[in-house]
């Protein structure tokens, strides 16, 4: 699933792409993935292309588009004339056909803008959605890699979900925005405590050490490329790697980096949790 990092990512692409183009022509392939009426977006400018927790926002001239991948959602931009001919900028869940030929089976939107370039959005499960925007988000907790991110924050949040495992309480959108499994399970390996932990029993030293991982668990995302894995190199040189590069996600069995034990992984909440049972206490 597309955390911050990939949605951070996405959102960098494309702002070099569309910013200043009008959109031409929204084709809604599936009606479940558009929110709203197609046409209010029509014939508007995209002024900026922002992100917020896992949301990719774009303003336009009088509306605000929003973009949520949740599973399997994916965006793919492509160049069809002058200078961006033939490029293409791709982000989001991952799969092999993102490089093919599109659009493809599992398209359910596709945007045209006034330089002939396509934007299509493709969701193999359809959970994933584009709104046409009629007011605030949801209640989202404090943007961590924002300055007014601090540990105190993080340990007020978290304090509200008391008895719950640290691991599923980081992950809970209103304690911090757009931290998701990947990187709740990389947060809890630097800050060296054990996932199953309960969040009242943490010390403030452990805080701390929790706010610090969740801040470099998160950039290294974004340095690496995000977990979008193909086997691609988009026009600015960049590949999605960051999975390679993870320290317990997916890593099961394999050595852990900071001692002879090998990574473990149990099920926490339902979802897969990758930990070393002898650095994270
Ligand atoms: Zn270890």
């Amino acid at each position: 699933m597309p955390e911050l990092p990939e949605v951070e990512i996405i959102k960098q692409g494309l702002e070099k792409k569309i910013i200043g183009l009008k959109i031409q022509k929204i084709q809604v392939l599936s009606p479940k993935s558009f929110i709203g009426n197609p046409k209010l977006a029509m014939g508007q400018t995209v002024l900026k292309v922002w992100r917020r927790a896992k949301i990719l926002g774009m303003d336009l001239d009088k509306v605000t588009l929003l973009f949520h991948m949740k599973m399997s959602g994916q965006l793919i931009w492509k160049g069809e004339s002058g200078k961006g001919k033939g490029e293409r900028f791709i982000g989001g869940h991952p799969t092999p056909d993102m490089v093919d030929k599109m659009p493809n089976p599992h398209t359910r939107v596709i945007f045209t803008f006034s330089d002939g370039s396509h934007l299509y959005f493709n969701d193999q499960r359809k959970f994933g959605w584009i709104k046409i925007s009629d007011g605030p988000l949801q209640d989202l907790g404090p943007e961590p890699l924002e300055k007014g991110f601090t540990w105190q924050i993080l340990k007020q949040n978290l304090l509200r979900h008391k008895s719950m495992p640290v691991k599923v309480a980081v992950m809970d959108q209103s304690v911090v925005a757009g931290v998701g499994n990947i990187y709740a399970n990389e947060a809890c390996f630097v800050a060296k405590i054990d996932p199953r932990r309960k969040v009242a029993d943490l010390t403030d030293q452990e805080f701390k050490s929790l706010h610090r991982g969740v801040i470099r668990s998160l950039r290294e995302g974004i340095k690496y490329g995000g977990s979008t894995r193909v086997h691609f190199v988009d026009p600015e040189g960049r590949k999605g790697y960051f999975l390679d590069y993870a320290k317990v996600y997916g890593k099961e069995g394999y050595p852990c980096q900071g001692c002879p034990s090998k990574v473990k992984k149990i099920t926490i909440g339902g979802r897969g949790t990758y930990f070393c049972p002898d650095c994270q206490r």
